[in-house]
């Protein structure tokens, strides 16, 4: 359980036939088709986990069909197929998602853009690069660098997680502080829309004043209203100097003490600002074996990263004379590790309900703390000296994130699922965020998990215009179904 799962296969799809195969396969060669036995192909319906299955491994889908297509004409193609059917799809790229977004409800088509993944341009002078959507961000990060660039977003699935996925979630990650949202860095998309259109908005302009952003759309539509095929991103120029350090905090408010501190000392070159608490620290030491970076626990940890273009100048802050400074690439990878590594850590200890909120940095990390006592108090964490009970059912309470974002990941994490406990206090934390006006979902997407809880974000009348904009571009509703709206 996370998030509304519907029951109910909308009984509008086709259920596929071995005939809607033979017309994919007059699309698409052989070898890029899975199809499973059940429809004449030669897959156990096992063999496509990997595709049916998130990256949490909670939702688990029954594809019996994945199709790679190489190009936008392709993707129109078997679209307007699947339109002119009402055989419902799901775009998928690296499939690194943590909503459950990624990965078919039920029997739903799987579109992957894995086999997309060709550079097109890239202009030096302004650092537009246009590529195919599944380029893997690591590997266009890699392009750039013997250009001199790298790409305005990192984050700690970069080695999975496509460029035309990034686009689809909004992803924010690590370098969001520097280089700010993809809404401002991407250029122009090429999209194919559910009736087999090819939108070409792939510019390369930085500055276009001609109408409507169309773009903008696809930006977070999570697969809702087409597929994107084709993706111009402004890349940066490479910083030549990169650094960070690692400080230990006693409490919320030196973290807050620490970012305004970096601010104003690191200005241009401060391009990550990440904080965790002990909880976090404590479950990434123990599940990656990792040696801790002081002596002491401390209640709050601070990863500051520079980038800029003078060694000596960036490494004569205060800040980093009081924590740990990276000394060479492989401590810096080490420094960057505890923080990269968090979610696998939480995920892989016990069952974790996760929330991705946007809050005022001022009280970001209140949330925790309020939870901390509460499930304390009804007896479901901590006993009464506060130290952790095994025999209660929440392991641990945590928050870390983008802090100079205000974005935190909150994670409460159980032994074993328990619904009753989770609705216990997700509602509140819902409340508590709709009260600071902040967001139930910050850079990760509403997928399944958020949902239903969209209305705690956004007022009806942004609903139901967000509803128009749906209908208006997929009226057969056949683009990634059952995720984004609240169900109805
Ligand atoms: P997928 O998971 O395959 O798909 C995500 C959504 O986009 C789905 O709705 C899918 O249908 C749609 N989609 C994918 N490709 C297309 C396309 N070409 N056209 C239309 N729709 C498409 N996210 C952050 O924002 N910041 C982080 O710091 C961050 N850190 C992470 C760390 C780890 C270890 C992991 C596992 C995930 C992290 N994520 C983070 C979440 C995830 O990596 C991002 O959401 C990423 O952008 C998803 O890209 P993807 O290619 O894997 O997309």
């Amino acid at each position: 359980f996370a998030g509304y799962t519907p029951r109910t296969r909308n009984p509008n799809f086709k259920q596929l036939t071995a005939a809607d195969v033979g017309k994919f396969g007059e699309i698409l060669p052989k070898n890029r088709m899975l199809v499973s036995k059940e429809l004449g192909g030669s897959e156990d319906t096992s063999d496509m986990d990997g595709y049916n299955t998130d990256w949490i491994g909670i939702y688990k889908g029954k594809a019996q069909v994945v199709l790679f297509p190489i190009n936008a004409q392709e993707v129109s193609q078997i679209l307007k197929y699947c339109n002119s059917e009402k055989i419902a799809v799901v775009p998928q790229g690296g499939n690194t998602g943590l909503v459950g977004a990624s990965v078919p409800v039920f029997d739903e088509v799987i579109i992957s853009l894995q086999k997309m993944n060709k550079v097109r341009s890239l202009d030096q002078d302004s650092g537009a690069l246009v590529c195919d959507a599944g380029c893997v961000l690591e590997v266009l990060d890699n392009y750039l660098a013997d250009h001199g660039l790298t790409m305005p977003l990192d984050l700690g699935a970069k080695g999975s997680c496509h460029i035309g996925g990034n686009v689809s979630t909004n992803a924010g990650g690590i370098r969001y502080l520097k280089y700010g949202s993809l809404h401002g860095s991407v250029l122009g998309l090429e999209a194919v829309l559910p009736d087999g259109t090819i939108v070409n908005n792939l510019s390369t302009l930085r500055k276009d004043s001609t109408g409507y952003d169309i773009k903008q759309l696809f930006i977070g539509a999570e697969g809702t209203i087409g597929i994107v095929t084709g993706v111009s991103i402004l890349a940066a120029r490479r910083p030549s100097s990169v650094n960070a350090s690692i400080l230990g905090a006693n409490s919320y408010e030196d973290v807050r003490h620490l970012f305004k501190q970096a601010k104003s000392e690191l200005s241009e070159i401060l391009s990550a600002f990440e904080f965790w608490d002990s909880e976090s620290m404590t479950l990434t030491l123990n599940y990656n074996k990792f040696s801790p970076p002081f002596e002491t626990l401390y209640p709050f940890y601070v990863l500051i990263e520079t980038s800029g273009s003078n060694t000596e100048h960036d490494e004569k802050s205060n800040l980093a004379q009081n924590g740990i400074l990276a000394q060479d690439k492989s401590q810096f990878r080490k420094l960057w590790d505890y923080r990269e590594k968090m979610p696998q850590a939480i995920f892989a200890t016990g069952y974790a309900y996760k929330f991705d909120l946007s809050i005022p940095i001022s009280k970001l990390h209140d949330i925790v703390g309020y939870l901390k006592q509460k499930l304390t108090s009804e007896g479901l964490f901590l006993d009464k000296d506060g130290k952790i009970d095994p025999s209660l059912p929440i392991i641990s309470v945590n928050g870390f994130g983008h802090i100079g974002d205000g974005n935190l990941h909150l994670n409460v994490l159980m032994k074993n699922e328990d619904e009753k406990i989770i609705e216990s206090f997700k509602y509140q934390v819902y409340d508590w965020i709709k009260s600071m006006n902040g967001s139930i979902s910050a850079e990760h997407g509403l997928g399944i998990i958020e949902a239903e809880n969209l209305h705690y974000s956004k007022t009806p009348e942004v609903i139901d215009i967000m509803k128009k904009i749906k209908h208006l571009f997929d009226p057969n509703g056949i683009m990634n179904p059952y995720k984004f709206f609240p169900p109805t």
